[in-house]
């Protein structure tokens, strides 16, 4: 999740539940609460339990010192993040003004990143750290689950068994909980809906969720809860803890459009699962019945309160502003990944490995649509792999339609992006591209199944940034057998494209191995082996696994990140690789 934009899960199953005459809407209940938490009433509430504790660190009791400064200036700082007050920018962006609350700013670090006129982009860069150290002294005084985009993932990232969860929710909600259950009350009171649907993306959502599902049960047992999403497609498919159904009466899996439609209206329910007879019952569990992407009808925003979200600024890199800074629209073009091979990506599930596009025309009627719904002109392809195909004929159509859009989208590195295509999409108002370079080495790239060269990537890569489209690349280290030296010489191919100008943005992953990808269904395929491991009886996803060279790759997270962030920062380049880790 982020602060800036809606997920972009439940408008298109918004839409199309809306398409079929079945009256819903639909609610972002963390953005809500961070609308909830982030006032001077409810932080002064806070403030009073964290000063009561008998116990502190040093850096939570200096922030309690300026706590009239924090409760004074969190509205103003809100309203100024969500664009509604910018004539607080010049107030907001001295280093001076937060100095004693977010202690002290790199000044030339804030001149290099923003130069003398970014005075907006400085102050919500400010202003985000005045929000995010707020944030920390929550979590790490009164409510340990609390994260601005996240909420109690440390208990929900590995979670075989259902019952460390469900022990969490048998205890006391916290005042945080209590504020969100809140919400949903007033907006149950309200709508008074039959069912309700939970969407669940990340693990970080769970908590969240579990503890929305059992306030329902307990106060509303008339309604019916259904859940869904990208979590529980990755990690539930093989649940068998029945007690997680005490407070969830359906999942469904994949799609959710026609599960939902007959769960609604009647007929033979596919891939959910559900209690029956005390057990684990599934209804056409590999059901590959769908409706199909181009009939799902416009994505609807009815009941998004689009005026909440914030513009949060965590770097200088223009890049990664991209994620966390503006409205954006989100939207998919197609269904699933056009290339679907590459070995550690989850292409046995639908969302990535059934691959079914709409036509341009379809598309960009989506887009006409949300931009009358939301006065907004930008947009997030969220597709795990755009086709270039399709990105031309949408290109061409946004062209026709004499549409003003900016947008930005996931690609493969494919050398069809040449430089007439890069050409007409960044006239049609593509600004910026995101792709996986993973790791940068020929033997590797095989390994992989990328279907790209290290020298097909940067050609791309030349053609799409000669035309002012920013690139960003998703990279991985720790793949099975790859060695420290191909590490090193993956770190200097990412130096050079930075050093050339053709990368602006880039981000390390950790090589995992999961059970729906084809690394995980054929370890030895990548030259790697499973480790034996229970099946858990309610999440499962990672495969742990040995490999030669046994190499501790924790050992290079931290210079990866650092040389990776001297580069898109423009530094950094002379030094030798090596050097970046200890
Ligand atoms: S990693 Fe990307 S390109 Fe590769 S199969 Fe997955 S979605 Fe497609």
């Amino acid at each position: 999740m982020q602060l800036n934009s809606p997920y972009p899960a439940t408008m298109p199953l918004t839409g199309f539940l809306l398409s079929q005459q079945i009256a819903t809407t639909q609610l972002d209940l963390g953005i809500e609460l961070i609308d909830t938490i982030f006032t001077s009433k409810q932080l002064s509430i806070l403030l009073d339990e964290i000063e009561h504790l008998p116990k502190l660190s040093k850096r939570s009791r200096q922030l309690l010192v300026h706590r009239s400064f924090i409760v004074t200036y969190i509205e103003p700082a809100i309203r100024f993040l969500r664009n509604q007050d910018l004539t607080l920018a010049n107030r907001f962006s001295q280093p001076l003004f937060w100095q004693d609350v977010i202690g002290e700013s790199d000044e030339e670090h804030l001149l290099f990143g923003f130069g003398e006129s970014g005075v907006v982009d400085q102050a919500k860069y400010l202003t985000t750290r005045f929000i995010k150290e707020i944030a920390q002294l929550i979590q790490e005084t009164t409510h340990p689950h609390f994260q601005l985009i996240r909420y109690a993932e440390s208990l929900t990232v590995r979670l075989p068994d259902f019952a460390p969860l469900e022990q969490e929710l048998l205890s006391n909600p916290t005042t945080i909980d209590l504020l969100m259950l809140q919400l949903l009350h007033k907006h149950i009171q309200e709508n008074d809906p039959e069912w309700i649907g939970l969407s669940v993306p990340f693990p970080g959502n769970l908590y969240g969720a579990m503890r929305c599902a059992q306030y329902v049960k307990q106060n509303f047992p008339n309604i019916k809860v259904v859940m869904g999403g990208g979590y529980v497609n990755t990690e539930l498919r093989q649940i068998e803890d029945v007690s997680f159904f005490k407070y969830v009466d359906y999942l469904t899996f994949d799609d959710g459009e026609l599960p939902l439609l007959r769960l609604f209206t009647g007929g033979e329910l596919i891939r959910t699962a559900f209690l029956k007879d005390g057990n684990i019952y599934w209804s056409n569990r590999d059901s590959v019945e769908n409706i199909s992407f181009s009939n799902w009808g416009n994505p609807s925003m009815v009941g998004i309160k689009q005026s909440l979200y914030l513009d949060m600024v965590e770097t200088t890199n223009p890049m990664h502003r991209l994620w966390s800074v503006g409205r954006w629209n989100k939207l998919m073009m197609a269904h699933g990944c056009y290339w679907a091979k590459c070995t550690f990506c989850d292409t046995r599930l639908d969302y990535i490995g059934r691959f079914e596009q709409a036509s341009a025309a379809i598309v960009v009627d989506r887009m006409e649509s949300l931009m009358a719904q939301t006065n907004i002109s930008g947009f997030h392809f969220v597709d795990e792999a755009a086709p270039p195909a399709l990105l031309r004929k949408i290109a061409e159509e946004i062209l026709s339609r004499k549409l003003v859009v900016s947008y930005w989208v996931n690609i493969r590195f494919d050398k069809t992006f040449t430089p007439e295509l890069s050409y007409l999409l960044a006239k049609s108002g593509c600004i910026a591209v995101s792709g996986g370079l993973e790791v940068a080495s020929e033997r590797v790239l095989k390994l992989i199944n990328k279907g790209v060269t290290v020298d097909s990537a940067r050609l791309c890569m030349e053609n799409l940034s000669q035309q002012g489209i920013m690139v960003h690349a998703y990279l991985m280290y720790g793949f099975p057998t790859q060695t420290v030296s191909e590490l090193y010489d993956s770190l200097t191919q990412v130096r050079n494209l930075f050093q050339i100008g053709v990368l602006q943005s880039a981000f390390w992953h950790r090589y995992a191995m999961t059970i729906h990808s084809p690394s995980g269904n054929s370890p030895e395929s990548i030259g790697a082996k499973a480790v034996e491991h229970a099946v858990g009886s309610f999440a499962n996803n990672e495969i742990p696994f040995i490999t030669q060279p046994d190499i501790d790759w924790d050992k290079y997270a931290q210079g990866l990140s650092l040389a990776t962030y001297n580069y898109m920062q423009g530094t950094g380049f002379e030094l030798p690789i090596k050097k970046w880790f200890k």
